[in-house]
């Protein structure tokens, strides 16, 4: 039996993943926001402030 203790769920697919990105939220109301994504998430991410 595996227990992944330090695995964690990504913000935007909610897949387990043990490789975790934060990225900063721009938001009016609220400030210092986060949202953890996995890496291939991040990469869209990435891609999508490149447009
Ligand atoms: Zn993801």
């Amino acid at each position: 039996m595996t227990d992944t203790t330090d695995s964690y769920h990504c913000f935007h697919c909610e897949k387990p993943t043990t490789s975790i990105r934060a990225i900063p939220i721009m938001d009016e109301k609220e400030e210092d926001r986060w949202e953890m994504l996995c890496e291939d998430c991040y990469e869209e991410w990435l891609h999508s402030l490149k447009g």
